[in-house]
């Protein structure tokens, strides 16, 4: 099937067009502009971006792919977690559109969607898998068996701060723009790891192996600026960055792979925002190859908020016989991470 993408949970308004698990179309607008002097997302301004953005980046998908809105076999939608001014634009679109169109509309789980985007670049899914979500909002990981029929199961969550949000918060400390992910990565790049010792929450024997904690890594960064500055120093921002960038990536591949020893899985995804980020990919690489389990990681287009994510996901239902959404489908802000369609699915026969 032809599967139509609509992803607006957050400040990227985007479209994709998936056809039978190929990528057609990847076509995403991004308000990040908009909300970089407040330091993070305004939910009003993401909102108002989407209703702006919504038409031209559904026209722009659709002309890259070389089809006319009659050609669309079904449009999937993100319906949550998310910003709910920003999913209900993207929601009553997609309505719209399935609408006109007379075609089924399939309710999405974002984070279902960060898992998938990696079928568009590597293929399907491995039967089970482990899956570390790594964005903005969340760090999880997760035990993917088919990821639109069976439950996913969470073998662990942050109990706190998401990574993203740790590099983000820590990036202001830092005094580096927003978002502070991709400027972590640029600052550490001339930055020596091993300069500060930051914590490793978490990794101690007793503690849960597969949770996750990130706020002391902001104090813990907060302090170390603060004792310089104590001493009429400016703190080495470089140092700061490369240093809490081995942190992060440290637990996140530490417990990850833990995660696959203790499932017995020979494959980790990593998605989400964070898994763009050049020390998480380049020592989940290292530790993955010495513990002979494959790893898979989309391109960093495809790893963040993205259409074409949604579709795969919807592309996964429509092949697998998903219930499609009721018209009168609404969104859910904070819907928890359990079966990636909002609909039910027909009973294994
Ligand atoms: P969620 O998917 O949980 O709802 P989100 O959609 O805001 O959250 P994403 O768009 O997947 O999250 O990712 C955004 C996050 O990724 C931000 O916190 C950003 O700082 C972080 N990020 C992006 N690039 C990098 C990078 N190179 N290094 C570290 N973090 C990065
Ligand atoms: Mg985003
Ligand atoms: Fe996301």
């Amino acid at each position: 099937p032809v599967v139509l993408g609509i992803e607006s949970s957050c400040d990227e308004t985007g479209a994709g067009i998936v056809r039978d698990g190929k990528l057609l179309a990847h076509v995403v607008a991004s308000s990040m502009d908009e909300h970089a002097r407040f330091g993070g997302v305004v939910p009003e301004i993401a909102a108002r971006a989407h209703l702006h953005s919504f038409n031209p980046v559904v026209r722009q998908a659709l002309d890259q792919a070389g089809l006319r809105v009659g050609q669309i076999d079904a449009v999937a939608v993100t319906t949550g977690p998310g910003l709910s001014g920003a999913l209900q634009v993207g929601l009553a679109g997609a309505k719209s559109l399935a609408y006109a169109a007379g075609v089924p509309l399939y309710g999405v789980h974002h984070l279902a969607g960060h898992v998938a985007a990696d079928t568009l670049e590597h293929g399907p899914l491995p039967e089970p898998c482990v899956v570390l979500i790594v964005s903005g909002g969340h760090t999880s990981l997760l035990l993917v068996r088919d990821l639109v029929r069976e439950p996913i199961l969470h073998l662990g969550d942050t109990l706190d701060d998401a990574a993203g949000e740790c590099f983000d918060k820590v990036a202001r400390i830092l005094g580096l723009p927003y978002p502070g992910g991709p400027a972590i990565d640029r600052a550490a790049r001339d930055g020596d790891a091993k300069a500060v010792a930051f914590p490793r929450p978490l990794t101690r024997p007793g503690n849960d192996p597969f949770a996750f904690s990130f706020s002391g890594l902001k104090t813990a960064a907060a302090r170390w600026v603060e004792q310089h500055r104590l001493r009429g120093e400016e703190p080495s921002v470089a140092d700061g960055a490369a240093a809490l960038q081995e942190a992060v990536a440290d637990v996140l591949t530490r417990k990850a792979l833990a995660a696959c020893r203790a499932h017995d899985v020979r494959t980790l995804i990593v998605v989400g925002g964070v898994a763009a980020n050049s020390r998480v990919r380049a020592l989940a690489e290292e530790r993955c190859a010495a513990a002979g389990v494959e790893l898979r990681v989309p391109p960093m287009t495809l790893c963040t908020d993205n259409g074409a994510m949604i579709a795969a996901v919807g592309d996964l239902l429509v092949r697998s016989g998903a219930e499609p959404a009721p018209l009168n489908v609404s969104i859910d802000p904070s819907a928890p991470l359990e079966y990636a369609s909002l609909t039910p699915l027909p009973a294994p026969t």
